[in-house]
């Protein structure tokens, strides 16, 4: 189970929690009981890494679909002779 870091924004509390990445992350701070809480960057970076690697599958897998969808409206041979010239 990853490890999260955790600040309070409120009197800026430190901690470090464990959870399932599905789980929902914390937000009451055990020092001062506001809903403050705020996931550090720095052990939790995967899961940074995974929202913008996520744009980054989607964009391109629109663009495959597109290109795709190019090469099946065309016979492989014509295609070929494409990419030469
Ligand atoms: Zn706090």
């Amino acid at each position: 189970m990853p490890t999260y870091d955790y600040e309070c924004q409120e009197c800026h509390h430190q901690l470090e929690a464990f959870h399932a990445m599905s789980a929902d992350p914390l937000k009451d701070c055990p020092e001062c009981g506001k809903p403050a809480l705020k996931r550090q960057i720095g052990t939790g970076a995967g899961l940074l890494f995974k929202g913008s690697g996520f744009y980054q599958t989607d964009y391109r897998s629109d663009s495959y679909k597109k290109s795709a969808a190019a090469d099946a409206s065309k016979p492989a041979s014509s295609s070929k002779k494409e990419t030469k010239s």
